[in-house]
This record gives C-alpha cells, structure tokens and sequence, in this order.
C-alpha cells in the first residue's frame, strides 16, 4: 500500500512542534487526510497521540470545520482529554464539534431525530436499574414468575442483542434460547412497546434507534454522511457489531468514493469480547473500505526496554494475533520486578510502602496505579492506603464499601448488631424480593412516627395485628425471626461464619447468583472479599465501627492520587509507576472466562495483562502471593502462568524478606513456587521427567514443623512443594513448602 503523496499547505518553518514531533509512519497517518487509513499498531505507539495530532491538523489546515468531524473515544474521560489536548495544540478551544463515546454522539442524534423513531424530544435514558424493573413489570403482565425467570437475566439478554444489532423483529425462533419457555424475544418486543409509551430508551438504543433512523431515512443518514467529512475512531479494536453497524453507514461516502474514516487500534489489546466486541471489526478494515492506507507504528514511546520486552514475549504466546514488532529508543531502564509475598495483606502493605518511597523521591502520587483484575480486589488496598493517609481513588467503579452488594450485605450486618438501625433495615427489608412492598414499608413509617418507635419495633408490633396484609404480614413476620436467630448466633457463632450464613439464609446470595448479568460474578466475589474483611476483625461491632470510619474517611482532598482500577478500566491510560497485583493462578487468569471460553478466554486474558504491563512508563512491579483468605479461609495458591511467560532477561524477581530467614531462602520459596504451575502442568501431561527441587527434600512425613501463620504442626503429607499438614492449632491445611520451617 503506498501513501498518497500529500504536500503539507504548512510552510516548514511555520510548523508546530506537535507536527514536526511526529515521526515519518505517525505523520503520513496524520497527513493521508484523504480516504480510509487504518492505523493498526502495538501499545503505546502514538495511535491516540497520531489520532489527536490528525484532529488538530484537519482544523489547522482549515480541511474540516469542528462541526465536520465525528470523533469517537471508549470513555467520556478520553473524550474530555482529547478536546483539551487538541485545544491546547492549536491554541483555541474547540466548540460545537462531535467528540465523544458511541453513546454520547448516538443520543445526540437521536434528540434530533426522536420523532422519527417514535419518541418525543424530551426522552430519558434508563440506567440498568431502571431498564430491569422495566422488564420485571412487563414479566408480570404476561403472568412469568420472576424467581425462576429472573429479570436480570432477560436484561442480560436484551443487552446482548441490541448490542449485535437486533431490534426484536430481527430476532428469530432459534436465537431466543429458552428464557421463560422461548418466550424471550415477545417480551422484548412489549419491552421495547413500554419504553415508547414511557418516552424513553435505554443505553443500547441509542445506537440501534440511530442504525433504524438511518436505515429508514436515508436523507437524514446522507445529511450525515455530508456533514461528517472526517471519521475518527480510537481504539476500534474493542467496537460491537452495533457500534460496527452506525459507523458503516456513516463512513458510506455518498458519491460512493472512499470516505474519510481513521481508525485506530490494536488487535492485542482487544479485551471486551466478553460485551460482544467484534476484533474482526480491525481485521476487516482492509475489505471494509477498499483503498485503504495502513499504517503501522513501530516505535513505542511510552516503556522503558525492560517492561516492553516483558509485554512482548508475554504476547508473543497467543496464537490468534496478527504478530508486530515494537522497539523503543528509551534505555532498557529497570528490569520489571516480580515479587513473591505472604499474602494478601502483605502485598497491599508492601505496595503502601512502596509508594511512600517514591513520594518521598518527589515523584507525584498521580502518577503511580494500582490494576488489579477484578473488583474485590481493590478493597485491601484501600485499607491499607487509608491506614497510611494515603489519597488514592478508585476509577470506574465506586470505592469498596460503597459498592451496591456490598451495602446491601453491610445493611444486614446493621440490623443484626443494631436492630433499630431504620435506614440499613428498609434497605434490604425487600432485597432480595420477599414480597414486602411500599405500602407496607410505608404503614411501617407511618406507625414509627406515631409511636417514635423504630421500623423494626413497628414491624413487630404489626405482625400481630391486622394492619397489614396476610401476605406481606407473614413475610415481614419470618424476615423478624430471621434477624432473632441470627442475632442468637451471633452470641456463640464466629463473626465471619455468620456472615456466611445471613448472606445465605437471607437469599441474598441466591439473588446473585440467578443473575445473570456481566456484573453478577464480579459482585458475589465482593461478597465473599467482604467475609474476608470481617475475619481481620474481632466482632462484629469492630469491623462496622471500621467501616463507618472509612467511609467517613471520603478522600475530599484535593491534589495528586495514586489510582486504583481494573485492567479494563485502564486501556489508554499510562502512569510512571504501576503495581500489578494478584498474578495467580484463580485470580488471574481469571478462571471464570477459562471456563466459558477455553483457549479464546485465555487469549483475552492474555491481553488484557498485556494491556496491563503496557500501562507502566518506567517502573513495573508485579505482585504474587502464596496465600489468600477467600471466603474467610486461607489457600494456597501458585503463581500466575503468565509470570513463566514473561522473558528472564526483561525480569527480576524476588521474595518477601519477612518470609524467612535469608534472602536466598526467600529466593528458594520463590523458585519452588514458580516451579509450581509448571509441574501442574508437567504432571497434567506426563507422569515422568521431573527432577524434584532438592531444597524441601528434607521434609518428610511425619516431621514436626513450624509455620509463620498456622504455628506448629505434624506433616501427615508431601506432595512435591505441597504438604497436608495436622497443624496443632489451625486443624489440616494444605500448605506450601516454602512457608514452612523444621521444628
Ligand atoms: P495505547 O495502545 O495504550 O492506547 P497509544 O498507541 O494510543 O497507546 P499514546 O497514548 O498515543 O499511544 O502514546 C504513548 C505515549 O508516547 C504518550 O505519552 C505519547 O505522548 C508518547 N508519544 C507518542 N508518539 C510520540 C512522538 N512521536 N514523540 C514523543 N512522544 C510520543
Ligand atoms: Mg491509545
């Protein structure tokens, strides 16, 4: 493919720094102004810088006017970014352009349009609460029983379709699987019939009632297509069909020559497959839009040698990927560290440490992240970084304890220790579901004022009369007895196994688990980090007098922050310094999409820690421990098999000191853990080969030994680098051998 000779109407000496900062394929990208370009290029490169640079120079040159431009970015962060960058680069602010993410230009279109898709101007949008009530009511007209056809999970559904770009009438008899006995895609048709009586839509018609609006009007869509003269797309790599499908039509040049359309993205960071992403999108460009000008970007300019080495060899283990070479001109700088510790807690200490380090160099808290790969995982390390005063803040997501599930299970906790606790009471008196509503809670109110008594006192009170009706009567009755047993227990019963108990006897876990949605998971993991929480206190009234204090503790102040996130969370984003916690085998890769898309899950969980270590400028540490309290028990655990993936050369690796004696023991442990994975796999697929590590050997069955955490024990077992101890105190644990000393 050649570029088009472009001659810049720029005079040399008058060219910006921002221009002549380029280099020759980052240039081309930004000058091809003609046609389709692609620019398909490995993180860090410049993709976003180039795309950026490609804006400023349309508007410089005076080829576009800001209202020619239709701009699209992944998050309404990135949108605000790129409008001050390109301010900034060409000395104005920008005013009464089309920036902005899929679903902020889609509504913008849409208000412009509503009566052309059925809706009055005014229209709102649903959040996902809103759209699963929505979808409840219209279950309940049609007479289906929402325990066993949860709402959530019709939602699920209607999202899934509406992001590949089916309104209901497209959806057919095969595709409708076997929600509420087939019945799924009716009940999205009187769905998508309610929301128009509502005047209002939810996130996913925002681009499908665009896609209808200009399949239907092809006037309106050859306006569009006149107007917007020039495309933008950044990372194109993650779009769904329906995001696929509005750019489509929007890029068709009218005159049926080649449209204006950049797109830029990189296969290996392609990590929403899971929302219906489509990486095929990237790949089909070239067919797409014929005549296209590919460029790719080699230079990264974003890591140091080491950590680009380490992204790279991680990469290079997934089949599936178009294969590019990166280099950078930067020094090789600091290896990346990989680090062995304890346990959870130690590692967010650890992390703490660290950051305090470097604070203390000068180097501002802004620029050092926390990725962690799911969401309870942040929760640690808000503690600790709380402990420390530390400013830190949790981007994408509430902070821990102000998740939903997370109040909600704290709610419960309340009304046990305090029954008179009226706000965490009318939270879950009807969560899940039991059949209380809001006349009920609302008869409550009304003889609580009367009497000056609490909700609780005045559900007990009605119980007994006849105020209420018998339904709502016996559900409130049992939910009562419910509260007596648990604070019963609670007198002889451990905190945290009672936790267990509420969550479970309450529903609330059940709730959960019949979701379906994409966060269901990641919120029944919260709940289980939060029984772990609860262990590091004595009572229950410790660990909620903790939470009160921390959520009181709300990081008003202003000024630099460390930043914690998902890895989803940080595509685009760099920062000096990153820790990457977590990295084993359970937590990440992630077993969940493992098992629901085996060797494809595998490879997007490659990604996404390619993505991951891609994030960090010049200091990168990954963390692994050896064991984790989940659900209030600890286990052990191996290291990810990602960390075997990285090259030897581009790593250094060490051990937590506070783990044993010397450092070269504390290298040992390591050693035998990273061996771990290995062997797993050795003896997954062959019995013989393997030379035993001779540093444990020494541990026998029988042996007395002594362990940092359990104490004293008798090994009942060995297992290679795992031993079944009778531990004196703790009872029988599988532990590793590194942790454990000759009594
Ligand atoms: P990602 O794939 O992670 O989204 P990207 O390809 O979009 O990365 P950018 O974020 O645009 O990369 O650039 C990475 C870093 O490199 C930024 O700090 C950017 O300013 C810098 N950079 C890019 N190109 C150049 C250049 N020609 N000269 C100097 N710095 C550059
Ligand atoms: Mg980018």
């Amino acid at each position: 493919m050649t570029l088009p000779a472009t001659t810049s109407p720029i005079p040399p000496a008058a060219e910006p720094e921002w221009l002549t900062s380029l280099n020759t394929a980052q240039r081309a990208a930004v000058e091809a102004t003609e046609g389709p370009v692609l620019v398909l290029a490995g993180a860090g490169t410049g993709k976003t810088r180039t795309l950026t640079a490609r804006l400023a120079y349309l508007l410089r040159t005076g080829k576009a006017r800001p209202g020619e431009i239709l701009a699209v970015t992944f998050t309404n962060k990135a949108a605000q970014e790129m409008t001050e960058r390109v301010a900034a680069l060409i000395g104005r602010p920008v005013e009464n352009w089309w920036l902005g993410t899929f679903h902020a230009l889609g509504v913008r279109i849409l208000r412009r349009h509503a009566e052309l898709v059925g809706l009055k101007p005014g229209f709102s949008i649903l959040d996902t609460d809103d759209q699963v009530r929505l979808l409840k009511q219209v279950m309940e007209a049609e007479g289906i029983d929402d325990k066993k056809w949860p709402a959530r999970v019709l939602a699920a559904i209607v999202q899934r379709w509406k992001d590949r770009g089916l309104g209901p009438e497209n959806i057919n008899v095969a595709d409708a699987g076997d929600f509420a006995g087939g019945r799924s895609a009716a009940l999205y048709m009187q769905y998508q019939n309610r929301l128009r009586i509502l005047n209002a839509v939810d996130f996913g018609d925002l681009l499908l009632l665009c896609i209808k609006l200009f399949q239907r009007h092809p006037d309106i869509l050859s306006e569009y297509q006149q107007r917007f003269r020039y495309l933008l797309v950044d990372e194109y790599q993650d779009t769904n069909v329906a995001q696929y499908l509005w750019l489509r039509l929007l890029a068709q040049n009218v005159q049926g020559g080649a449209s204006h359309i950049c797109c830029v993205g990189d296969d290996d960071q392609s990590i929403y497959g899971w929302r219906g992403a489509e990486v095929g999108n990237i790949l089909r460009f070239e067919r797409d839009f014929p005549g296209a000008t590919v460029v790719r970007l080699e230079q990264n300019y974003r890591s140091t040698g080491h950590i680009l080495g380490a992204a790279a060899g991680l990469i290079s283990h997934n089949e599936d990927r178009l294969g590019k070479t990166l280099w950078s001109a930067d020094a090789l700088g600091e290896k990346v560290q990989i680090l062995a510790l304890w346990d959870g807690e130690e590692e967010a200490r650890w992390v703490g440490d660290a950051i305090e380090t470097l604070q203390r160099q000068e180097i501002s808290l802004g620029d050092m992240a926390v990725l962690v790969r799911a969401g309870w995982q942040t929760r640690e390390f808000e503690e600790r970084f709380m402990t420390l005063g530390l400013p830190y803040r949790v981007i994408g997501g509430p902070r821990f304890y102000e998740r939903q599930e997370i109040r909600d299970a704290l709610a419960y906790l309340r009304v046990v220790a305090q029954p008179d606790d009226d706000l965490a009471f009318e939270r879950i008196i009807n969560v899940p579901r039991r059949g209380i509503g809001t006349a009920t809670v609302q008869t409550l109110h009304t003889l609580g004022r009367a009497t000056g008594c609490s909700l609780m006192t005045a559900a007990i009170q009605l119980c007994t009369t006849d105020e209420l009706k018998p339904a709502a009567r016996r559900a409130l009755a049992k939910l009562i007895a419910d509260f007596d047993r648990w604070r019963d227990l609670s007198r002889d019963m451990s905190h945290v196994e009672l936790a267990g108990i509420i969550l479970d006897e309450s529903g609330y876990t059940a709730m959960w688990q019949a979701d379906r949605s994409a966060e269901a998971p990641g919120r029944l993991e919260n709940l289980k980090e939060l029984v772990a929480a609860l262990a590091e206190f004595e009572n229950l009234n410790g660990f909620l007098e903790h939470v009160a204090l921390v959520m009181e503790n709300d990081g008003s102040t202003e000024g630099a922050r460390v930043s914690i996130m998902t890895l989803h969370g940080a595509k685009g984003l760099e920062f000096d310094t990153v820790f990457l916690p977590g990295w084993e085998e359970g937590v990440f890769p992630n077993p969940r999409s493992l098992d629901e898309n085996g060797a494809a899950g595998l490879e997007e969980e490659r990604r996404l820690a390619y993505v991951g270590i891609t994030r960090a400028r010049r200091r990168l540490t990954i963390l692994s421990v050896a064991n984790r309290r989940i659900y209030g028990t600890w286990q052990s655990c191996i290291p990810s098999r990602f960390l075997d993936e990285l090259p030897a050369e581009d790593i250094e690796r060490s051990g937590s000191p506070g783990l044993s004696a010397g450092a070269n023991r504390a290298v040992g442990v390591l050693r035998e853990m990273r061996t771990g994975w290995q062997r797993a796999q050795l003896s997954s697929s062959s019995s013989g080969g393997y030379a035993p590590d001779d540093i444990y050997d020494e541990i026998a069955t029988g042996d007395r030994i002594f362990h940092v955490k359990f104490g004293m024990g008798t090994v009942l077992a060995t297992d290679m680098d795992r031993l079944t101890i009778a531990f004196d105190a703790a009872g029988e644990k599988t532990v590793v051998a590194g942790f454990v000393r000759k009594a």
